[in-house]
């Protein structure tokens, strides 16, 4: 059975059986509260130091847990309740909580940051206390959560294939930790039992309960040939890996990986995280930190693509497209003009959803004319092709610096295929999709516009290969699939020489 994924923390693929992770008081065998009490905290404690040792990396974070948890006034507390008769579970969960409201109730954003390092503190004391068996987890599974603690993943992380959880956020510890592993981690409201095999496969926005062997065979055979892989790009003379991104936090990945530049960096993902508008000088500081990190690689900024699913807390927006620029004027300005000003020579901007090229000269000339108010630099303007009228229209886009081929609306507009379904329907739609892409990159040639494919089909191998095989030459996918287009790119080397 399939199911579309909520929310994506962490990109991956992951295939194995699912590991409740509950804290159930029910399985308690407490004898002496204050002593159990006492050696939970020197057992939490203890797996701190481990943590510590396997990461130095995150040691001063690890430490400032340790500092919490050894907190003479918070034990005081929590003791003080037991001798008043309290369970030491009932104690610990008062006495962290009492913190917790109090810095919930604090003005200072540091303080409330804390707040999820008690939660994540209780809850490993908890966890330690009596007989509880919860962690006692015997080989690698996919954890399933109500929220992930930081700490569980960083003990744990090893035997972690993927993470489920039904709350969580893009930028908190947990997911940052996760991405920069490459654990796959979702939000997911279905329910899921203890031991029950599943599929997640965040690039196609799937989960599989209850797969089917050839499912698991094709999903088996994908991770293991991934797995033949580093996690740094191959040679790949005259090709260009680029990357998909979101978010500044992904730029660490597309360096350390060896990407080439930045095929698509989805900004409305930095405007869905904020309740009001971001100011220019708040989106400058994120743009030009970009352009800095990826040192003179090339970094393609999308203009906000909202509209459909993507919604803004303070905008209204019903479909993706140019009225949202056209209704949102301030919104647009401010948004280019802190991209112009990021501009370092390097910086290219592109609009979604184009239909004919008026939009598309409309919008540059916009761009252009407000560049030049500023004295600023004009970037190279480019599209993404992924309307059915663009590519029906195709030869009327002249005048763009470069398209960026968007299969996932495409392959929506064209074949109303979901991103879910693309893979498992491909066989209906790919022959025809090629031919008209072939067409795209004939017209590319032609006008020396520099062409890419950065939706989710650049990521799947038996699609990118066939990109490869009809001329284009460059792919832009998740930080996390360095790995797949190490393999595509090999393969289709291969393919070449035989
Ligand atoms: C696409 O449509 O293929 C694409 C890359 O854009 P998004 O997934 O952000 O809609
Ligand atoms: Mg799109």
């Amino acid at each position: 059975m399939k199911y579309q994924i909520k929310t994506i923390l962490s990109d991956g693929i992951a295939i194995g059986n699912i590991k409740m992770k509950n804290f159930n008081k029910s399985n308690l065998i407490v004898e002496n509260e204050e002593e159990s009490f006492l050696n939970a905290l020197t057992k939490s404690l203890a797996q701190i130091d481990k943590m510590i040792v396997d990461n130095q990396e995150l040691s001063d974070y690890l430490i400032a847990l340790k500092l919490m948890i050894s907190d003479q006034t918070l034990k005081k507390d929590i003791l003080d309740l037991i001798y008043k008769g309290s369970k030491a579970y009932e104690a610990i969960d008062i006495a962290i909580d009492k913190h917790i409201n109090e810095l919930n109730s604090s003005t200072s954003i540091y303080l409330k940051e804390r707040v999820a390092d008690l939660n994540d503190i209780k809850e490993r004391i908890l966890n330690n206390l009596g007989e509880n068996k919860i962690n006692d987890f015997d080989k690698s599974y996919i954890i399933c959560v109500s929220e992930l603690n930081p700490t569980d993943l960083i003990f744990y992380k090893k035997d972690i294939l993927a993470i489920v959880a039904k709350k969580g956020g893009y930028t908190s510890h947990s997911a940052i930790l996760a991405r920069s592993w490459g654990i796959p981690y979702i939000i997911s409201d279905i329910d899921f039992n203890d031991g029950e095999n599943i599929i997640i496969d965040t690039f196609k926005n799937l989960i599989i309960k209850e797969p089917n062997q050839k499912q698991i065979y094709d999903y088996k055979l994908e991770i293991a040939k991934k797995n033949s892989f580093k996690n740094i790009a191959i040679d790949h003379d005259g090709y260009e890996f680029l990357a998909n991104v979101s978010s500044n936090i992904d730029l660490k990945n597309v360096i350390n990986y060896g990407f080439d530049g930045i095929g698509l960096y989805r900004t409305e993902l930095i405007f869905m995280n904020s309740d009001k508008p971001l100011s220019f000088n708040e989106q400058y500081k994120i743009y030009s930190e970009a352009v800095n990190k990826l040192r003179e690689k090339p970094i393609t900024f999308r203009t906000f693509d909202v509209g459909d699913d993507k919604k803004l807390k303070y905008l209204n927006t019903d479909k993706k497209g140019i009225d949202n620029y056209i209704n949102n004027k301030e919104l647009f300005i401010t948004q280019i003009k802190a991209l112009c000003k990021a501009n370092d020579g390097n910086l290219k901007i592109m609009f979604p959803m184009i239909k004919r090229a008026s939009e598309f000269n409309f919008l540059k000339e916009w761009v252009i004319s407000i560049a030049k108010e500023d004295n600023y630099l004009i970037p190279k303007i480019g599209m993404m092709l992924e309307t059915k009228e663009a590519l029906d229209y195709i030869l009327e886009f002249k005048d763009v610096d470069f398209i960026s081929i968007g299969t996932n609306d495409l392959t929506k507009e064209i074949y109303h295929i979901n991103r879910e379904d693309a893979l498992d329907l491909y066989d209906n739609y790919i022959k025809d999709l090629l031919t008209k892409l072939k067409n795209i990159v004939d017209f590319c040639k032609e006008n020396n516009i520099y062409l890419s494919v950065c939706g989710e089909l650049a990521a799947i191998p038996k699609a990118a290969i066939k990109f490869y095989e009809i001329g284009i030459k460059n792919l832009s996918v998740s930080p996390a699939m360095i790995k797949t287009l190490n393999l595509i790119y090999t393969d289709y080397k291969n393919e070449e020489k035989n």
